[in-house]
């Protein structure tokens, strides 16, 4: 492991003179702290003040130059998660005259990515929070490559997963801790600071009760160019006609057990006809568990953050989510968004034991596992009787800890009947190729001609030529929406036509002025935008 920062050799009096006389520049982007990246040039950090520092010359640049606002509450989420309050990112500013006084500063020459993991021992944290935006940062700015350095500032050890984080980069990502053997302060020739968000789906209830989020901008294909790229780093070439298909039951051994773990891969076997097989992270190594997915027809697992393995998943697989007592499968989804990501093609079905006596529980475990002795006597056994646990943000909440981390007795015959029902198509059956939605354009040429008749009828002849890229599609069915609205009106009429004119009558009133709104549907679902609005008057 070379912990050196680079074979290149600069110039260290030329780039020593640059930073006194440059001093730092920063360029971001993003309207808010929650949606910014950072791009830097010398931008240096000391080791021992354990801080950025912006050093201001004649040629610094700042923007946006926020003043004050740069603490409201930050210039930047150094992590994914958004607006998380230990996760801030601010500089602290000095004149470029004051490096006469400091140490020799340490130039890194690699392009920097400096980011903060979020939960590097936990599967979920690893692939949402950091994987898959960086991998996405990298491709979003174009001086970040895989030949670009991480530096991971959040503080903590290489964590459990830090394999996976290596296939990022071709170099070794350093953490904070390290830095400090590097030098008192480091300059980063050219850094980027912070990690785009556009990849998450989930928010993990710090300010509301955990869900979705609210406008999630990833589909399945970005996932899976993800999952791809990460098989290659793993060396997993796909054997799409490998022969049998086969159950992955991803168990757990540490906690939140299924206690009839054996019974249950005996039942799937016998009832869909397949092999079953277990993997667990304490048992097998991930590129074994990835290779297994990748070929899977069908995943089942407790929740859990192992469950994000899915996005290893083929097409059409299906995944089993198991939920202990008291936990309501529609509060906790994060791998059920995942799964149903649109064209991530996988089949999702939650489970959930509503049998007391199927449970087993842990009072007596530290807190964090679950347990609840600590607590109040009432609240005890509150906790004991309530059947469900209520949303509640993360994460420390202890019903919610009491209950998630219960053992469970799967009740076979009620998994079964639920995965038959939610299933659908025949398993092990690759579902026909997704292809995106192409949306049509606008309709071109659109005109309106009015016609009076007398003073009580009277009539609009509308006509349009098609989306320019529809002669380029092959689109099952073309249909126009025309929308016809008296001016000043709030409601207007709609219609759903085939053809490329129509005469409305019906309700057209002399002496009006109506505006027309057309556009056009391909496969009844994909609508297309507005054309330009026509005007008539009657
Ligand atoms: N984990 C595991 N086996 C266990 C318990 C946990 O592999 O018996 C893994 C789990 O998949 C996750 C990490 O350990 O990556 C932390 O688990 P925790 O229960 O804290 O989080 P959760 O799985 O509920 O997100």
């Amino acid at each position: 492991q070379s912990q050196e920062l680079s074979q290149v050799r600069i110039d260290y009096q030329a780039a020593l003179q640059a930073l006194v006389e440059d001093g730092t520049r920063m360029v971001c982007s993003g309207r808010m702290h929650t949606d910014r990246v950072c791009r830097f040039e010398s931008l240096c950090y000391s080791t021992e003040a354990e801080e950025f520092v912006f050093f201001h010359s004649n040629a610094s640049i700042m923007l946006p130059n926020l003043g004050p606002r740069r603490f409201q509450p930050a210039l930047l989420d150094l992590s994914s998660v958004d607006d998380h309050n230990t996760q801030y990112f601010n500089f602290i500013e000095l004149p470029a005259a004051a490096l006469k006084f400091m140490p020799k500063p340490v130039f890194v020459p690699d392009v920097a990515l400096i980011m903060n993991r979020f939960n590097p021992d936990n599967l979920m944290h690893v692939f949402h929070d950091d994987l898959l935006p960086i991998f996405y940062t990298i491709q979003q700015f174009p001086d970040l490559d895989f030949e670009s350095r991480l530096f991971f500032m959040e503080g903590w050890n290489e964590g459990l997963h830090f394999e996976l984080y290596k296939f990022m980069s071709n170099k070794q990502p350093l953490l904070k801790e390290q830095l400090k053997t590097l030098g008192r302060l480091l300059c980063f020739t050219k850094s980027y600071v912070g990690l785009s968000k556009i990849t998450t789906w989930y928010q993990y209830g710090f300010v509301q009760p955990q869900g979705p989020k609210a406008n999630i901008l990833v589909s399945g294909n970005e996932i899976r160019h993800f999952a791809k790229f990460m098989m290659g780093k793993l060396n997993i070439t796909l054997d799409q006609n490998a022969a049998e298909a086969y159950i992955v039951l991803f168990s757990r051994s540490m906690n939140r057990l299924i206690v009839n773990e054996a019974e249950l891969l005996l039942a799937l076997a016998q009832e869909f006809q397949m092999k079953t097989i277990t993997v667990s992270l304490e048992d097998h190594s991930f590129s074994d568990i990835v290779r297994l997915l990748s070929n899977a027809t069908m995943l089942v697992s407790m929740h859990g953050a192992q469950l994000v393995t899915s996005l290893f998943l083929p097409k059409g697989a299906v995944v089993v989510e198991l939920f202990p007592y008291g936990i309501n499968p529609e509060h906790y989804t994060p791998y059920k968004t995942l799964s149903t990501l649109p064209g991530m093609e996988l089949q999702y079905v939650a489970w959930q034991n509503t049998e007391e006596e199927n449970t087993i529980t842990y009072p007596d475990r530290p807190w964090e596992q679950g347990g609840i002795v600590h607590l109040e006597t009432k609240e005890q056994e509150r906790i004991k009787k309530s059947k469900e646990v209520p949303r509640h943000l993360c994460c420390r909440n202890p019903e919610w800890l009491f209950r998630i981390y219960q053992d469970t007795k799967v009740n076979i015959s009620s998994l079964i009947q639920v995965i038959k029902s939610t299933v659908k198509t025949k398993l092990g059956l690759r579902r026909q190729k997704w292809t995106p939605g192409l949306y049509p354009g606008k309709v071109r040429e659109s005109k309106c001609q009015a016609s009076a008749q007398g003073t009580s009828e009277a009539k609009l002849f509308v006509s349009w030529q098609i989306p320019w890229n529809l002669k380029f599609l092959k689109v099952r069915d073309v249909k126009y929406e025309v929308w016809i609205q008296e001016q000043g009106e709030n409601s207007y009429m709609p219609y759903i036509l085939s053809q490329q004119n129509y005469t409305f009558s019906e309700n057209i009133k002399p002496f009006t002025t109506y505006l027309v709104w057309i556009r056009c549907i391909f496969n009844k679902t994909l609508l297309g935008p507005f054309a330009e609005v026509l005007v008539c008057s009657t």
